[in-house]
């Protein structure tokens, strides 16, 4: 599971060098190469490609990137623009449907002010109606991560939901307990680089375990979103669907914008209700470099994107 190129693009995203260098070409043009998994900068750019996949009869989660601020400042900055992305997305006739990470908005900082800024997110998303998805970090936070979501969760805001990640043991039992509360949960295999110690390291573990998860949350779950593009994954979900009378409008599939389109299509067209991640914005490095490890042969697209640029 986790390969040499996983720990290599981990590696490279620390890299201030290679940043400076992507972010002056990643999205430049309209063809440039890190717009095929980013929609671009802008907000504007963001509800644009949302349009597009709603017209191809799916549904979109926006995701503002970003992670790990440093300062109170700036996670105090990313809050303000998330505020402001939600007003500019209910002005739009899109979905209202975002995700967040928490260090993004001050985990790593102080946790008081991430749960205050979290509130602060999540009052305005209350009121236009949105649903404010928590993405799940490496594992030095999902307790954090799971503490803030169940405390915001009592004071009453339940339009949110969490990520819980197969390759760690112990989210059979977090499900249980999302499960327990209500909570909507999107389930994905993981994509940061863990010690042995925390996470499954083969992938026949990471997906036995994706399935046993996936199988809690279609029967105990509240619209479960199953989040993959593994094809095994996918007929699994819908085998064990079909098996217990689960309709396809009880839970959703989920995956990330640029990524197996063709699936992505096809499993809409057959009448499954398909969401696209899509994120967006300035800080897009560290997400880009994570897809990259994911596949090494993204590395080819993005140096013939490049290329062809000269
Ligand atoms: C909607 C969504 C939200 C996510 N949110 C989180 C989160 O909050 N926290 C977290 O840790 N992870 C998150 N992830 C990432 C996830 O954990 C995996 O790293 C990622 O989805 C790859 O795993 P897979 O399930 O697609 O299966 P894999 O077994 O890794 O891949 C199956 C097949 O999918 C295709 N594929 C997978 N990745 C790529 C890629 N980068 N480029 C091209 N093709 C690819 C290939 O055809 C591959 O053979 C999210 C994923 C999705 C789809």
């Amino acid at each position: 599971m986790f390969s040499v190129s996983r720990v290599l693009f981990q590696a490279l995203s620390a890299s201030k060098g290679m940043k400076r260098v992507a972010s002056r070409y990643g999205l430049r043009h309209e063809r440039s190469f890190a717009r095929r998994f980013v929609a671009g900068e802008s907000v504007a750019d963001a509800i644009a490609v949302a349009r597009r996949i709603e017209a191809a009869g799916m549904t979109q989660t926006l995701d503002y990137l970003g992670e790990s601020v440093a300062t109170m400042a700036e996670a105090d900055l990313a809050t303000r623009a998330h505020i402001g992305i939600l007003n500019q997305i209910a002005n739009a006739d899109v979905g209202r449907n975002v995700s967040l990470k928490l260090t993004q908005v001050g985990l790593t900082v102080d946790r008081a002010t991430c749960v205050d800024n979290l509130r602060r997110i999540l009052d305005p998303a209350g009121t236009h109606g949105f649903f404010v998805r928590i993405d799940m970090e490496d594992s030095r936070y999902t307790q954090v991560t799971l503490d803030i979501f169940e405390t915001v969760w009592q004071l009453g805001y339940q339009n949110t939901g969490v990520a819980l990640q197969s390759y760690l043991p112990r989210s059979v039992q977090d499900a249980r307990r999302m499960n327990q509360l209500g909570a909507r949960v999107r389930l994905v295999k993981g994509a940061y680089r863990e010690p042995g110690k925390v996470a499954y390291r083969s992938k026949a573990q990471v997906d036995a375990a994706f399935v046993e998860i996936m199988r809690l949350l279609l029967t105990e779950g509240v619209s479960p979103a199953i989040a993959t593009h593994d094809p095994a994954m996918i007929d699994a979900t819908r085998s064990f669907a079909a098996e217990k009378g689960i309709a396809p409008d009880r839970y959703e599939f989920q995956m990330l914008y640029g990524i197996r389109r063709d699936l992505q299509a096809s499993l809409a067209s057959q009448g499954c209700r398909v969401r696209v991640y899509v994120p967006f914005g300035g800080e897009w490095f560290p997400y880009f470099m994570r897809r990259l490890g994911e596949r090494p042969a993204n590395v080819g697209f993005v140096l013939r994107s490049l290329l062809s640029e000269r």
